[in-house]
């Protein structure tokens, strides 16, 4: 019990240095926005990239968003953190789709931001400014995020969809929606939760889920893309299953914007060094 009692305390401890930290953290850029690519199954090649936050803090270390974003969220300071993310994410994008016009970025949008009128006025400033296409930003919503006030969620999704910008699921089978209720809310693309992909070949229920949900979803009109994809079974598996397009460690891991600038010119190359082999 006493053990209990400590590890808690460390743990609020930790929580509170976090807190902290956060409110100077954007100030003295400790923040860093990574790259992981999405490839489609079909054909191999680079569909385009999910952002991720990174913090490196000077004394406490690699934070991982998991630790974070929460309490970032608690605080508020998350409304100023996802301008952040999109700021910065809509800059690098700018680059990305000059090097590979049909290059489509992802960005996560926390539930709490949903609600707030100056993000989609924000977004449109900025695509405006760096002449990018609406249609090649996608943004993801957590499943969980979308639980509640149907009419409000609902308008919401529209208002960003009326800008031309993709909306997402994200998580998709971690909460309690139904495919029935996301689908009065308006969505381009579905992502299926990596618990459910990450092991697949191991679990043949979790193979029944993503069959499943790739057959349902485009027959509501939407992509599909699966997360967590660790392994070339997968991989195919889920190629096998019609699903759209795949983002884990067994394609790449997050990185940095210049090693993903690099990845990308290298994979460009070599899908085109590859298609020209089967012509
Ligand atoms: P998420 O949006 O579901 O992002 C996918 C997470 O899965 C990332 O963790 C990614 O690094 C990890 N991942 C990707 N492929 C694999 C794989 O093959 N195997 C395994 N085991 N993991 C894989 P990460 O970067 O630690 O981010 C965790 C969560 O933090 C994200 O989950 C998202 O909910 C949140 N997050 C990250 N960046 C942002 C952001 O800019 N804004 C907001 N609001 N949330 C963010
Ligand atoms: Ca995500
Ligand atoms: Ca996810």
């Amino acid at each position: 019990m006493a053990y209990i009692r400590c590890v808690n305390s460390v743990i609020s401890e930790r929580k509170l240095k976090i807190s902290a930290a956060l409110r100077d953290a954007l100030e003295s850029e400790q923040f860093e926005l990574y790259l992981q690519p999405q490839v489609c199954l079909k054909t191999g090649q680079v569909y385009g990239a999910e952002a991720l936050l990174r913090w490196h803090h000077p004394i406490l270390g690699q934070i991982p968003p998991d630790q974070f974003i929460p309490i970032a969220e608690s605080s508020g300071i998350i409304h100023s953190l996802t301008e952040w993310v999109v700021e910065k994410g809509l800059t690098y994008q700018k680059v990305l789709s000059e090097i590979y016009p049909e290059h489509v970025l992802s960005l996560n949008i926390s539930g709490k931001d949903l609600a707030r009128r100056e993000l989609p006025v924000h977004l449109i400033t900025l695509l405006t400014q760096l002449d990018l296409s609406p249609s090649k930003i996608t943004l993801e919503i957590t499943e969980s995020a979308t639980i509640g006030n149907m009419n409000t969620i609902r308008g919401v999704f529209e208002d960003y969809r009326q800008i031309g910008v993709k909306m997402a699921i994200d998580d998709f089978g971690t909460g309690y929606s139904s495919l029935a209720y996301l689908t009065q809310l308006g969505f381009d693309e579905l992502k299926i939760d990596k618990q459910f992909v990450m092991n697949m070949e191991n679990i043949p229920s979790n193979q029944t889920i993503c069959n499943a949900t790739c057959d349902m979803s485009h027959s509501l009109g939407s992509s599909v893309v699966a997360e967590g994809v660790e392994s070339q079974t997968a991989y195919l598996l889920l190629k096998k299953y019609g699903c759209d397009y795949g983002q884990g460690y067994y394609i790449a891991r997050p990185m940095p914007f210049d090693e993903y600038v690099q990845w990308l010119g290298e994979s460009i190359t070599s899908y085109a060094a590859t298609s020209n082999l089967s012509r």
